[in-house]
């Protein structure tokens, strides 16, 4: 099989399970696991935040965040095709008691100016606008990445009108081997950002949760709460530490057979609209509904899975465990579709 349906369906490889299996670990609970303090330390000062946290998962992380910078009624400017808006069971509203304010956005991509006109004045009509969400790169926007120079005007907007500034960065890795920014100074933009191990970068579980330190003692109380107090995790966070030593800069090769498969798809008569690759996610629309399953049926029978988003689309993710060969497979299997 090859499989584009998502960069979570890595497996560890060997030096992973090496670097795992011979984890120091102890009771995390208690602040006891070697293995997981290392990561949470090796992680905030790569981007030069006081504390990390790690977490089972990037929902958990994003919820965490959310908890802990709002209360019940405070108002979220967000993009209406998020991860934390769309796919996170409605978590803002349950656990935390927020409220939305959708935008929309080109490629899943937040405007300054749009966040500027969503924030409401201080009226007992309205909540409190308190917090924008940003994701980089988007997923459901196709991989793409966030101009720095729009991040810092959303960020004076938000220094501007007292809004706490959160980065769904689950694929952040993705965005930053592309455009060589200084990894504290992106950081320094944002009150709290959420880190995934397990997407591109391959870890098996977990995700990071990274701000100062009075906020990561807090996070750290709610990720209790929430059922995410782990003991002997060092196991798990020995691979999303061997993941961020080792498996970023390798990224790049996905973002090529990611490039490669959208060059194939643009020229196929078949593909109606495909979003120009940036980083590891190719996603195009067919004409309708059945070219749509059309096309998924005939790479099945090639041993190739994907995936369905929206009515019309498909969506190819890329990633560690897809080789050089099986790219060139894929571009065949492709090549060999006539609708
Ligand atoms: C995958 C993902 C997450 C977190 O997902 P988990 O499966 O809970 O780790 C968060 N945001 C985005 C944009 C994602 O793609």
């Amino acid at each position: 099989m090859i499989d584009f349906r998502s960069d979570t369906v890595t497996r560890p490889g060997k030096e992973m399970l090496k670097a795992m299996f011979s984890a120091e670990v102890g009771d995390d609970v208690y602040g006891e696991d070697p293995t997981v303090n290392e990561l949470e330390h090796f992680s905030a000062e790569m981007f030069g935040k006081e504390a990390g946290l790690y977490c089972p998962s990037g929902t958990q992380t994003n919820q965490i965040a959310l908890n802990v910078h709002l209360r019940p009624g405070d108002e979220i400017i967000i993009h209406e095709e998020s991860h934390v808006y769309k796919f996170e069971g409605g978590g803002f509203a349950k656990n935390t008691g927020a409220s939305v304010h959708l935008l929309s956005g080109n490629r899943g991509l937040l405007k300054s100016e749009d966040i500027l006109d969503a924030i409401k004045p201080d009226d007992v009509h309205f909540p409190r606008t308190k917090l924008v969400s940003l994701e980089n790169t988007t997923n459901m926007g196709g991989g793409a990445i966030y101009d720095f120079e729009e991040i810092k005007k959303i960020a004076k907007v938000c220094r501007e009108n007292n809004l706490i500034l959160h980065l769904d960065g689950a694929r952040l890795f993705n965005a930053l081997v592309e455009t060589n920014i200084d990894y504290k100074e992106f950081a320094s933009y944002f009150n709290s950002i959420s880190i995934c191990l397990s997407k591109g970068l391959g870890a098996p579980v977990g995700s990071v949760l990274l701000g100062n330190k009075d906020f990561i003692h807090n996070a750290r109380r709610v990720r209790k709460v929430f059922g995410g107090g782990m003991r002997q995790a060092g196991i798990i966070a020995a691979g999303g530490l061997y993941a961020l030593k080792n498996n970023i800069e390798r990224l790049k090769i996905d973002h090529q057979h990611a490039k490669a498969l959208g060059d194939t798809l643009k020229k196929m008569s078949w593909v109606k609209e495909i979003l120009e690759v940036e980083t590891n996610i190719v996603i195009l629309s067919l004409e309708n509904q059945q070219y749509r399953d059309k096309v998924i049926e005939k790479l099945n029978e090639d041993g190739i899975l994907l995936s369905k988003i929206g009515k019309e689309r498909i969506r190819f993710v890329t990633h560690l465990d897809i080789s050089p060969e099986q790219i060139e497979d894929t571009i065949q299997s492709i090549k060999g579709i006539k609708l």
